[in-house]
């Protein structure tokens, strides 16, 4: 109890919520509601000192899943809340109050916003600590996760409707109108003349920006649309992306663009010759494309964050390709071009990194391990996180490169090579708000 009894002038009204499924066993020793509910009404007992009180009502759902939030009482619960009589919910455990890890992180938006706490007593999650705070944000950053999976299903309906050739929706494309009742696209003859202008100055200069600066001298303009509200879009100046994306539309040659890029025969009319396309399609190619960009953020954890500490340089991710075809990942420190006299790290393998940055944040490197962290308010934080750090470390190598990137970017500002060593800077920690974060619990 770090927090001195009577600071507070009212007393934090604790509700207690409790649930059980028909279908859970009766092999836990807190099956019952009533047990769940002694587990936490002794648990607030213990709290007294810092004002912790059980509010009257009870919030019992007997027979109800933990998948979703269809529950009688715990929907009493969330109305209480908005009527700002509950400053904390106690469970007995997480699960409890959601299986869903998607409903989980809304509730604890909502509890957020009203500033109240959440406690599960038998788990130490105290969203009124630091622990729990960093807890939290983890659990947080994978609903994230889960949200964008559910993006993903829906991003797959469109694929399957693109497999088959139709127009899916999208901005109004030059050289086309979109039917509204068909959904489907119509050539427009005065627009599609521009079309074929943009693709001939291209093969002429094979510039971009000399296509663009050429298109703005004949005083051409993008495209002139009307959204559905009646409002007038388009029309801007070209620019060297909007030439760039006209290039490499495939509805030009009549394709639609399914997924990973697969190109299907499309329900509309071409505008182009398609050796006409290819031929911009191929020197187009010979380029470095935006695309690759996109796809490194996701697949190099440290892009951004990491830096070269004596040249006091970003590290940028790079690869290099084997002779057996595989590809190897690295980051390479952008001063060490200039100066490479001066620079002592260079290039260094990725893997590796990112597993000594993900094994000092999660606190499991071993003696053994080649990296250090001596900056003194990482090294103190990284004491008080260590509990609700444990096991992380495990799930490491079993994640998704997207979703490594997601977790040690929602820990970790910084990282700075020195000398073979790391130091990291982790993240600032939400600071702890409202009147429900005042007393620090710990467990009786
Ligand atoms: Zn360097």
């Amino acid at each position: 109890m770090t927090s001195p009894a009577g600071e507070r002038s009212r007393p934090l009204r604790c509700a207690i919520y409790t649930r059980k499924s028909t279908t859970e066993g009766l092999d836990s020793d807190f099956n019952t509601l009533d047990a769940q509910r002694d587990g936490c009404q002794h648990y607030i007992q213990s709290q007294a000192q810092t004002g912790w009180t059980v509010v009257d009502r009870r919030y019992d759902d007997g027979g109800f899943t933990g998948s979703n939030l269809d529950r009688p009482a715990l929907q009493r619960l969330l109305e209480d809340i908005d009527r700002g009589e509950v400053d904390v919910v106690v469970v007995y455990k997480v699960d409890r109050l959601s299986r869903s890890l998607l409903d989980f992180a809304r509730l604890m938006e909502r509890f957020e916003r009203r500033e109240v706490g959440f406690v599960s007593i038998s788990q130490h999650f105290d969203t009124s600590t630091s622990m729990g705070r960093l807890m939290l944000n983890v659990l947080l950053s994978f609903a994230q996760f889960e949200r964008e999976l559910i993006a993903e299903r829906t991003r797959d309906k469109i694929q399957a409707a693109r497999r088959r050739g139709k127009w899916t929706g999208g901005p109004p494309v030059l050289g086309y109108a979109v039917d509204p009742l068909k959904h489907r696209l119509r050539v427009i003859d005065e627009e599609a003349k521009v079309v074929r202008v943009v693709f001939e100055l291209y093969l002429r200069t094979r510039s971009i920006d000399a296509v663009a600066e050429e298109l703005r001298r004949r005083r051409l303009k993008q495209k002139r649309y009307k959204t559905r509200k009646g409002l007038r879009r388009g029309g801007g100046e070209w620019t060297r992306n909007a030439v760039y994306t006209l290039l490499r539309n495939p509805l030009y040659v009549g394709k639609v663009r399914g997924q990973g890029g697969a190109l299907h025969q499309g329900e509309h009319g071409a505008i182009l010759e398609e050796a006409t396309f290819a031929a911009a399609a191929v020197s187009l190619d010979a380029r470095t494309t935006g695309r690759t960009r996109q796809r490194r953020s996701d697949e190099y954890a440290l892009a951004r964050i990491l830096r070269c500490a004596p040249c006091d340089a970003p590290m940028a991710p790079c690869s290099v390709k084997g002779r057996n075809g595989r590809r190897y990942r690295y980051y390479r420190c952008r001063g060490h071009q200039q100066h490479a006299e001066r620079c002592p790290t260079g290039l260094v393998a990725a893997d590796a990194l990112e597993t000594a940055v993900a094994a000092q944040v999660t606190g499991s490197a071993g003696p053994e391990a080649p990296t250090d962290s001596n900056t003194a308010p990482a090294s103190r934080r990284k004491t008080a996180m260590q509990p609700a750090l444990n096991g992380l470390i495990g799930a490491w190598t079993t994640l998704a490169a997207p979703e490594r990137c997601r977790l040690l970017r929602s820990l970790v500002r910084e990282v700075r090579v020195e000398k073979g060593r790391l130091r990291i800077a982790l993240q600032d920690l939400p600071a702890n708000k409202g009147r429900a974060a005042e007393p620090t619990a710990t467990r009786a």
